[in-house]
């Protein structure tokens, strides 16, 4: 069953289509044949023997109540001899006509000689009667005609006619016997035939079916393959390749996300930018591998200090990293910016070339607010890169945090707002 396995889906079932209209042709085409072969028997059964027997009995009861009968009661003085004359006349007509009817059927070459004589038969005893006619019109009294010749007469036809009613019912029975057998082979061979075209069909059909059922299997797997493949695929690209953490194509989408999220629900957000200081440096003194190295051991601190959920840490360029924090509050947020900057400090990754520290160190900027609907979606960015840019400026090492959003200070009361900062300032 290889070649039904090679088959697409849809020539499987349009295989299974075929099979079964074919199968059901072929029963079609039997069921005819063999209602057409019982149609014959019963054809033969019922005009090669019963109708003849009628006829042949039929024509016995006109020559017993037709003919004989009139005799009698014309011999009883009960009917007139006109009417016995049209009587005789009516009955002898009868008579030919149904033996004409009996002789019209389909007849054994071996029964021929018997009809004929029993035709001859007919004849003398019909030429009987038309003799008592003869007589009645010729002035002879009904009485002068014996009723013992009549009887021998009437009793001679009815054991000619008798004789070939006899063979007709022989061949009757025999023909029945004939349909009754062919009929019952027929059901058996139409039940075999039946069961085998069943049978076929429903083994090709299993095996069409298992197929189906394989390449389904096949399909699952595939498309689960597909997925984990795809779901790889979007972690790749969304994955930084040196660092492991998130790239910036995926901050953009977690940013939107998260900051719509938190405005629905009126909720904490935070976002940090982190900077390493004097990178430059960093990669002059101990060149860039090693500044690579350096990046992913400051990238390792980041992920092993933020693991909530609800944490995200994106590599967002050169040494640049980006945190965004729901449902954290400003001292928490505080806390763990404290944390990542000790952590960093703490890593003791040999920076010569800096000047705040013999260790590599980092900066950060801080914004956390409550999220609402007038929230500006770039003010999280350029309030924590002022805040950076205020570390920075402020010796380095340290973060510095802000819960002001408000876009008019941001640009307008720059000056003022330094100050006003500078208070809520921490040094790590
Ligand atoms: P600051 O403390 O003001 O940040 O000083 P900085 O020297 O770190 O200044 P800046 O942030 O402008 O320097 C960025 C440097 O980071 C420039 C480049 O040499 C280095 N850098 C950026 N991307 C990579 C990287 O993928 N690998 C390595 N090794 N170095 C990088
Ligand atoms: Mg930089
Ligand atoms: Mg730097």
């Amino acid at each position: 069953m290889n070649f039904i396995e090679a088959l697409k889906l849809k020539s499987k079932l349009f295989f299974i289509f075929v099979l079964i209209a074919v199968g059901l042709f072929f029963i079609g085409i039997m069921g005819t044949i063999n209602l057409n072969s019982m149609k014959k028997n019963l054809d033969a059964l019922y005009f090669g023997s019963l109708v003849p027997v009628i006829e042949l009995n039929s024509i016995l009861q006109i020559y017993h109540s037709g003919l004989a009968n009139t005799i009698y009661r014309a011999k009883n003085s009960e009917i007139t001899p006109s009417e016995v004359e049209s009587k005789i006349q009516l009955s002898v007509k009868n008579i030919s006509r149904e033996w004409e009817k009996y002789e019209s059927h389909f007849k054994r070459d071996k029964e021929l000689d018997y009809v004929e004589y029993t035709a001859l038969e007919i004849k003398a005893t019909n030429k009987y009667f038309y003799k008592i006619i003869k007589a009645l019109s010729d002035g002879h009294d009904i009485k002068e005609i014996s009723i013992v010749s009549l009887e021998k007469k009437i009793s001679h036809i009815n054991k000619v006619v008798n004789k070939l009613i006899a063979y007709e019912v022989s061949v009757a029975k025999y023909e029945r016997k004939k349909f009754i057998d062919v009929y019952d082979y027929l059901l058996v061979q139409v039940g075999f035939i039946l069961a085998v075209v069943i049978l076929g069909v429903m083994l090709i059909s299993y095996y069409v079916f298992k197929s189906i059922q394989k390449d389904q299997t096949a399909l699952e797997v595939a498309t689960k393959r597909l997925k984990i493949a795809n779901k790889k695929l979007e972690n790749v690209s969304y994955t930084d390749s040196l660092t492991n953490l998130y790239n910036r194509r995926y901050f953009n989408l977690v940013y939107d996300r998260e900051l719509k999220r938190a405005k629905r629900s009126n909720t904490y957000i935070t976002f940090m930018m982190l900077d390493i200081d004097f990178f430059k440096q960093y990669n002059d003194t101990y060149g860039h591998i090693e500044g690579d190295f350096a990046l992913k051991s400051v990238a390792k601190v980041l992920q092993d200090i933020l693991k909530r959920p609800g944490d995200f840490v994106f590599r967002l360029g050169g040494e640049e990293f980006g945190i965004l924090l729901t449902e954290t509050d400003e001292s928490n947020s505080a806390k763990l910016a404290r944390d990542i900057c000790n952590s960093v400090r703490g890593r003791e990754i040999k920076h010569s070339g800096s000047k705040v520290n013999e260790f590599v160190t980092i900066s950060i900027g801080v914004v956390c607010c409550i999220a609402d609907e007038a929230l500006n979606d770039e003010i999280l960015l350029s309030r924590a890169d002022e805040m950076l840019y205020k570390a920075k400026d402020s010796g380095r090492d340290r973060y510095n945090i802000t819960t002001n959003v408000s876009e008019a200070k941001t640009a307008k009361v720059k000056s003022e707002e330094k100050k006003e900062d500078g208070k809520k300032e921490f040094i790590a």
